[in-house]
């Protein structure tokens, strides 16, 4: 039997028509195929092109992972919104924190330089969101995603302190009041497989203007004592007002690293009685009271030998005095150099008369008070400056005979009477206890002894204290 020959075109086999059916497929696959490596082409050109394949890695990534989160700041009233920095900043600044985060002499050797923090931010034109704290710690910082890890850099005064979490930023409290700059590292870890850990540097700053602090060396004291007001978180910037019953005018100067002083000598002419001061810095006012006590200064009755009193102690003297003495009282430094104890000028010299004693001499009916306090010993004992300072004056005067000044700072000067020599000129800068003379009688005096003053502008206040405790407390650390 012959066999049938197959018919394709009417009757195709299952084979065949799949055989023809893939072709097409086919070709539909390899278009497809190529257009898509054209395209994956084409964007990896542009993006070499437009970015490098930093930029292309970055785009791969975020297809992967959620972007980093905003930091959020609240200070006072305000808030801030702080975007992460871009990359090539935060290496910048993370290789010069970890420089100045390390315990090192270059944080003080470098401060007359520019700040390297400042210098990097200046240099990309990047500006820290800026805000102002009034008060201690009131900071909040939060993102919307806690992160796993956080490290803080605290840049002040071109020192950094570095903390690991963001309850140190609350309680972070600058003991000067400035600009710190902050920079915050944070951290999140991957939760899932297909997400990468991510992590953002943030960079902001907080204005640290808190209130003035005013601290009184005493509430209660003698006329003729010394008061003096130390500030906390006062800038040279800061006016400070002041209204008070008493008559002072109190002039801020710097004391130590982070601390304002001020002196306010209370003359021994005051009344007993209660006082008060107001200080206002802005919009903050405080006010003290302040006590004067009644003290008893006794009277002396002093006989000196007619032709002495009349050579040394006339109108013409009294002139000479006033005349050479008063334009020095108004040169004055800027800055406190005395510190610590006082010098006692004389060791083992007696007290012979007290200070603000009214005296009369020779049974006259006036009487002038004793400005200082004086300490009797045998001539030419050397005499020692009380504390360090520069002279201002050294000169034979008819009533104060050799006569040395010496200006401490703040207008707080020593003065040294009826000396034999004087052994330091004007200009000279002394230590406390170099030796600026000896012990004579020149002048108005009755035998050896070395008449010692204190002022404060030009208002005696007693050496007697000075000299049993220091006049100023140690500058706060
Ligand atoms: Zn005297």
């Amino acid at each position: 039997m012959a066999r049938q020959p197959r018919n394709v075109s009417c009757k195709p086999s299952a084979t065949a028509f799949f055989t023809l059916h893939h072709r097409r497929f086919h070709r539909i696959f390899r278009l497809l195929l190529i257009m898509l490596v054209f395209t994956l082409l084409t964007f990896i050109l542009t993006a070499l092109v437009t970015g490098g394949p930093g930029r292309l890695l970055a785009i791969f990534q975020s297809a992967a992972t959620r972007p980093v989160p905003n930091l959020r700041l609240e200070v006072g009233e305000k808030h801030g919104k702080i975007r992460p920095l871009s990359e090539s900043l935060t290496a910048e600044l993370m290789a010069q924190l970890v420089q100045t985060a390390a315990p090192s002499t270059q944080a003080a050797a470098s401060q007359a330089q520019e700040d390297p923090i400042l210098k990097i931010l200046k240099k990309t034109k990047y500006e820290p969101v800026q805000l102002t704290a009034l008060t201690a710690p009131d900071q909040a910082v939060y993102f919307d995603m806690m992160p796993d890890q956080v490290r803080l850099f605290f840049h002040f005064n071109g020192t950094t302190t570095v903390a690991d979490t963001l309850e140190a930023l609350q309680k972070y409290n600058p003991d000067e009041d400035g600009t710190c700059y902050i920079l915050l590292e944070a951290r999140w870890i991957a939760r899932n497989a297909w997400q990468t850990n991510r992590k953002g540097l943030y960079c902001f700053a907080i204005h640290y203007d808190r209130p003035a602090v005013f601290e009184l060396s005493a509430s209660e004291l003698d006329p003729g004592e010394l008061l003096v007001i130390y500030a906390q978180y006062l800038t040279a910037e800061d006016k400070v007002t002041v209204q008070s019953n008493l008559p002072f005018t109190p002039d801020f100067a710097a004391y130590g690293r982070r601390e304002m002083i001020a002196l306010v000598p209370l003359s021994y002419d005051l009344r007993a009685g209660q006082y008060n001061a107001s200080l206002t810095v802005g919009e903050k006012t405080e006010t003290f009271q302040i006590t004067i006590k009644d003290k008893d200064f006794p009277t002396q009755n002093l006989i000196v030998k007619d032709e002495v009193a009349e050579a040394t102690r006339n109108e013409a003297s009294a002139k000479e005095f006033k005349d050479r003495i008063r334009p020095i009282l108004d040169d004055r430094d800027a800055i406190l150099s005395w510190a610590g104890e006082t010098q006692m000028p004389v060791p083992g010299a007696k007290l012979t008369t007290h200070f603000g004693v009214r005296r009369y001499v020779n049974d006259s009916p006036d009487s002038y008070r004793h400005t200082g306090i004086d300490l009797a010993i045998g001539r030419g004992t050397e005499i020692m400056a009380v504390n360090s300072g520069r002279v201002i004056f050294s000169e034979q005067l008819t009533q104060t005979g050799n006569t040395i000044l010496i200006e401490h700072g703040l207008g707080l000067k020593s003065w040294y009477y009826h000396l034999d020599t004087r052994q330091v000129k004007v200009g000279d800068v002394v230590q406390k206890g170099d030796v600026i003379g000896t012990v004579g009688s020149t002048g108005f005096s009755t035998g050896p002894h070395l008449h010692l003053n204190l002022s404060v502008n030009g208002t005696y206040v007693n050496p007697t204290t000075a000299l049993a405790n220091p006049l100023f407390r140690e500058p706060l650390e």
